[in-house]
């Protein structure tokens, strides 16, 4: 998934521009710029590549989730759906405006299960947001007919999947908004930043102003600027943004690659019987940053896995008891351990997690491996390492 392996010249000659003008604010400073608006130029990539009207970056893939949910009008004590299966950004960014992360079980695509979500809709829903993790997508269908039955947001976690698709729609433009990270270890990466996409020129408003402390970005004095509501700062900086503007370019070129790599490693383990794959919804195309594959049981699957670490296989992971990517060891959130008084509205809202039943995730996740497909491999390399892992897998049955 890394770009970060892939930096080459362009990434350099980018981050030059910015540096040579002096400029590192995406904001002002009109005269000095040489004309370089890279977080501009970014915006205007990414809208083009994901089909959307309006892109709006911020400092990271956490910052834009947090400032699609407020720029929407989510607030204290409204519920917002997330998998049980994702990143901690997901609950973070939920408990950031005073919103209520309600969780639900994934199915064999590894995303929200659409039955599981329509259970957990409440009169204090606003918002379903799918995480479409490891490369592939929720069914978004689904998910959008339950959002437009009961009048919710869909807000779209694309962060682990960017570049991926769905009936021909780029992830993240399909819901009323779409997240991206471009964190140092994403398909494409800035060293840190994030974007919020959409078609909703309200929310985008909201959006470009929230995150840079309410500005209304009209004229050309920032300091005679007015601010109609309370923001904050999740402003991205240009010398991040320069380097987006040049793994924007490079992003089919990554798709290619990771598309090759996967494709080698699924063709050796769809040889094995007791192996299953990860289900993509019909209509689908994954990004494939992972393959991700199901053994029969938990604990074949631990044995695997293990058998692929003492082997040397690096970088396959068992999330059912990763710290960061599943809720059975997210002891924070289930305790509700803040660093200071949480609001009203989180403490009396928030389901008691250590009583909840998510077994149905458990026969999931319990025999779920992701495997990282990197960049940098290559086809030889990749022919063996699949190959090995054939072997180590046939081996542990
Ligand atoms: C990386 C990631 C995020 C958060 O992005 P950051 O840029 O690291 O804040 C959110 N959701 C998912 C699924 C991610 O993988």
């Amino acid at each position: 998934m890394p770009g970060f392996e892939l930096f080459g010249e362009e990434e350099r000659a980018q981050v030059q521009e910015v540096l040579d003008s002096g400029v590192l604010m995406r904001y002002g400073f009109d005269g000095m710029r040489n004309g370089h608006w890279k977080a501009r130029e970014l915006e205007i990539a990414i809208a083009e590549r994901m089909q959307v009207n309006r892109v709006h970056l911020v400092s990271s893939g956490t910052a834009a989730l947090t400032v699609a949910l407020i720029s929407a009008g989510v607030g204290a004590g409204d519920e917002v759906i997330m998998p049980t299966f994702t990143f901690v950004a997901s609950f973070e960014s939920i408990l950031a405006i005073g919103a209520i992360p309600i969780l639900v079980d994934v199915d064999d695509t590894l995303t929200l299960n659409p039955k599981a979500v329509e259970n957990a809709i409440t009169a204090k829903t606003k918002v379903v947001m799918p995480v479409h993790m490891c490369g592939s997508m929720a069914d978004l269908n689904a998910l959008k007919s339950i959002c437009n039955k009961h009048g919710l947001l869909l807000l779209e976690d694309a962060c682990q999947a960017i570049g991926g698709s769905y009936e021909g729609k780029p992830l993240g433009s399909i819901g009323d908004m779409g997240c991206f990270s471009f964190d140092y270890v994403k398909t494409i990466t800035c060293g840190e930043g994030g974007a919020m996409i959409t078609n909703n020129k309200d929310f985008y408003e909201n959006a470009h102003k929230y995150s840079d402390h309410g500005h209304d970005h009209l004229g050309n004095d920032r300091g005679a600027e007015t601010h109609l509501f309370l923001g904050y700062n999740f402003r991205i900086s240009e010398l991040n943004a320069a380097v987006g503007c040049a793994q924007i370019q490079r992003l089919d070129e990554f798709l290619s690659i990771q598309e090759r790599n996967y494709t080698i490693l699924r063709r050796a383990l769809e040889e094995i019987p007791q192996i299953t794959f990860r289900r993509v919804p019909e209509g689908g195309v994954e990004n494939y940053s992972f393959l991700n594959f199901f053994l029969p049981n938990e604990a074949l699957t631990r044995k695997v896995h293990k058998a692929l670490l003492e082997a040397g296989i690096d970088a396959c992971f068992y999330w059912y008891d990763n710290n960061w990517h599943y809720y059975r060891k997210w002891e924070h959130l289930i305790q509700k351990k803040a660093l200071a008084k949480l609001p009203e509205e989180v403490i009396n809202g928030l389901p008691d997690y250590s009583k909840a039943d998510f077994s149905v995730s458990d026969q999931w996740m319990g025999r779920t491996i992701s495997c990282l497909v990197k960049l940098s491999w290559s086809q030889g390399y990749v022919q063996k390492r699949a190959q090995k892992i054939k072997e180590v897998v046939l081996a542990s049955l």
